[in-house]
C-alpha cells in the first residue's frame, strides 16, 4: 500500500473548470470540476469518452488540482467526476482534502465499487447502469447495500429508449432504492433527443412520485467538454 502523498501524486487529471452542476440535487449551484482520468465501465452513451485511458490526461497532487480550481474562482460546490473516479487509488486521501477546501463535495460514480471515504460534507451521486448502457451494468449495482446505506447518496438513473424506464423502475424495487433519493435523469446529447426524452420523462416522474434530474450544461452549452 503506497503512503498517502504517493497516491495522491499518482492521480491523473483529464479536466479542472469552472461551471455549474449540471445533474443532480445541486443542479443549478456554480462549481469546481475536477475531472479524473479513466474509466473501464464501457457506456455506449458516455460523453466523456475521452477519459478512458487511465494513462491519458496529467499527472497531478491534490494541492496543485486545488490551487488550479481556486484561480478561476470561487465555487461554494467541488465536483470530482469521470471516468469513475472510484477505480482511482487514493481517492479517499483526496476526498478527506476536499472536504477541508470546500463547503460541499460531490463525486459523481457508477457505483462499480463501495463508498470510499464518509463526512457530512461528502455527497455521491450514484449512476448504477442500465442493461442497455453497458455488458457490465450488473457490477454497479453490486455494491447497492452499501450505498443505500450512505446517506448522503443519491441515485441518478440514466433513461433513454425503452426498455429503460421498466428496468429502471424494477431495479429501483428490487435493490430498495430509497425513492426519496432516487432521481432519473434523461439520456442525450442534442437538444431534439434531450428534449423529447426529458417530456417524457417528465410524465413518468408525475405517474411514479421520483424527482427528475435536468442535463443543464448540455441544455445550455451542448455537449462540449469543460463545462
Ligand atoms: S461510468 Fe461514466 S465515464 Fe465511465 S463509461 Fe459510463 S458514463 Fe462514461
Amino acid at each position: 500500500m503506497p503512503p498517502p502523498e504517493a497516491s495522491i501524486a499518482a492521480l491523473r487529471v483529464s479536466e479542472l473548470f469552472l461551471s455549474l452542476q449540471g445533474e443532480g440535487p445541486s443542479a443549478g449551484t456554480p462549481a469546481h470540476f475536477l475531472r479524473l482520468q479513466g474509466c473501464d465501465v464501457g457506456c455506449v452513451w458516455c460523453d466523456s469518452k475521452y477519459t478512458w485511458d487511465a494513462s491519458g490526461g496529467r499527472p497531478h497532487t491534490a494541492a496543485a488540482a486545488f490551487a488550479e480550481l481556486r484561480a478561476l474562482g470561487e465555487a461554494p460546490l467541488l465536483v470530482i467526476t469521470g471516468g469513475e473516479p472510484l477505480e482511482h487509488l487514493g481517492i479517499d486521501d483526496l476526498l478527506a482534502q476536499a472536504v477541508e477546501g470546500w463547503p460541499r463535495v460531490e463525486v459523481e460514480t457508477s457505483g462499480l465499487m463501495p463508498p470510499p471515504f464518509r463526512h457530512e460534507r461528502l455527497h455521491y451521486n450514484v449512476s448504477p447502469k442500465l442493461p442497455s448502457a453497458t455488458p457490465r451494468w450488473e457490477e454497479t449495482w453490486r455494491h447497492t447495500g452499501a450505498w443505500v446505506a450512505e446517506a448522503n447518496a443519491t441515485f441518478k438513473l440514466v433513461i433513454g429508449d425503452p426498455p429503460d424506464l421498466e428496468d429502471a423502475l424494477r431495479l429501483i424495487a428490487e435493490r430498495g432504492l430509497p425513492r426519496e433519493r432516487v432521481m432519473l435523469m434523461p439520456e442525450g446529447l442534442t437538444d431534439d433527443v434531450l428534449r423529447q426524452r426529458a417530456r417524457d420523462l417528465a410524465e413518468a416522474c408525475k405517474r411514479s412520485g421520483l424527482r427528475m434530474s435536468p442535463r443543464l450544461h448540455v441544455w445550455i452549452w451542448g455537449a462540449k467538454r469543460g463545462v
